[in-house]
């Protein structure tokens, strides 16, 4: 089978992305003339995209009708069509919905977060979204790859859980889902704990306010001094360390920064899209009330946190803001925190499971985070359970 550069306009032969060359087959007559992509499955396959894809990515740029019918692998679009008309509009297929809009390579994954298309770049992490006016858009959203097909699945548990811990609604009911599955009976049982343990985590808060005052501020900043250079960065790597510490002190200096600026500056000083810019970010922007903090900031973290190392760095974050800022207040409202952490869906299940095992030095001393770990216990226990419920359903 003849193959070609997923990037045609790429003409090294020696180039490693390939694809087959697209091949279309006229069938019927009259009304009912169709063409068929033989080897539609292939060339999804090539571009790591389910073939329905870029199907209906022909059907929305030629104005047809297509049929995919991912059982027996037949992929139609009517109307007459030759291969290389075809070919070129693939082209624009995968420069939209495959490479990489920072660094043109063409192995990104489709994650789905918000509502928005994030194509994810495993050659250089960026974390693009693609052109949501697209029509295609719409339906990628609609019809996540597979992988993502969980992420959804989570979004929707963490929206149900958050209407019913914060009681929105007559009587707390659960938000309707059209597309509401069997797995949401075991979703409403989990939400119902989490709404429980919401309560029990409102009862051992006290009132608190935001301290605002000078006192609290010169406290922050000394500490913020305290830290000094290179204190966001431990682990040695050619970002340049600086870099983190300025995203750091500007976070600090802002008073309640835009989401937008905070995104503009960190693209700015070259840290957007990295892991390390997310423990900044947690420990900066929010202060001894995080815990209702974290809500209002639910699509700015999203931007940032994305892969399990951006995870892990956040909860890092959060552990330098309780371990060394203020422990006397955050320490018994670690599992409120790590619970709001879980709703804006940010932090997958088994990453909490595997930060919580045991205590680590690599963000605060070995003491702190095993108080900080400790703390998190009742959080711990309940997602511990949620998640192995949750995959018992699936394998069922
Ligand atoms: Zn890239």
């Amino acid at each position: 089978m003849a193959t070609i550069n997923v990037r045609r306009d790429v003409k090294d032969s020696f180039y490693r992305y390939k694809m087959p060359r697209l091949v279309s087959k006229v069938e019927g007559k009259g009304n009912g003339i169709k063409t068929v992509v033989p080897n539609m499955t292939e060339i999804a396959r090539a571009l790591s995209r389910p073939p329905a894809y870029p199907t209906k990515y022909f059907g929305c740029e030629l104005g047809a009708q297509v049929k995919c019918d991912d059982k027996n692998e037949r992929y139609i679009v009517n109307g007459e069509h030759d291969a290389e008309k075809l070919q070129t509009i693939l082209d624009g297929f995968i420069s939209k919905f495959v490479l990489c809009a920072s660094c043109r390579n063409p192995e990104t994954d489709i994650l789905i977060k918000n509502d928005d298309i994030l194509m994810d770049c495993k050659a250089c992490g960026a974390q693009n979204v693609a052109d949501m006016r697209h029509k295609l858009s719409t339906y990628i959203v609609k019809n996540p790859p597979a992988q993502a097909s969980k992420n959804q699945r989570r979004q929707r548990k963490a929206a149900t859980a958050q209407a019913n811990g914060e009681g929105h609604g007559p009587g707390g009911g659960f938000v309707e889902d059209e597309e509401a599955s069997d797995d949401d009976i075991i979703s409403q049982r989990i939400n119902k704990e989490a709404a429980g343990l919401n309560m029990e985590s409102k009862l051992v808060q006290e009132d608190w306010s935001e301290d605002t005052s000078e006192a609290a501020v010169a406290q922050r900043m000394k500490e913020l001094a305290v830290k000094g250079v290179g204190a966001f960065g431990t682990e040695d790597d050619d970002e340049g360390e600086n870099k983190y510490d300025l995203f750091g002190a500007w976070l600090e200096e802002q008073e309640n920064p835009a989401d937008d600026d905070i995104i503009a500056k960190a693209e700015e000083l070259g840290v957007y899209g990295k892991y390390k810019a997310c423990q900044v970010l947690v420990q900066c922007i929010f202060d001894e009330s995080i815990a209702t903090q974290i809500p209002k900031r639910v699509k700015l973290l999203r931007k940032f946190i994305t892969e399990e190392k951006h995870q892990k760095a956040a909860l890092g974050g959060m552990e330098r803001l309780v371990g060394l800022e203020y422990k006397d207040v955050l320490l018994k409202k670690v599992p409120t925190i790590l619970m709001k952490l879980y709703e804006a869906d940010v932090i997958e299940d088994d990453v909490f499971i595997k930060w919580g095992e045991k205590p680590s030095k690599r963000y605060v001393d070995k003491d702190i985070s095993k108080e900080v770990k400790k703390a998190a216990k009742p959080f711990l226990e309940w997602i511990a359970t949620a998640s192995e419920e949750e995959s018992e359903e699936e394998s069922d």
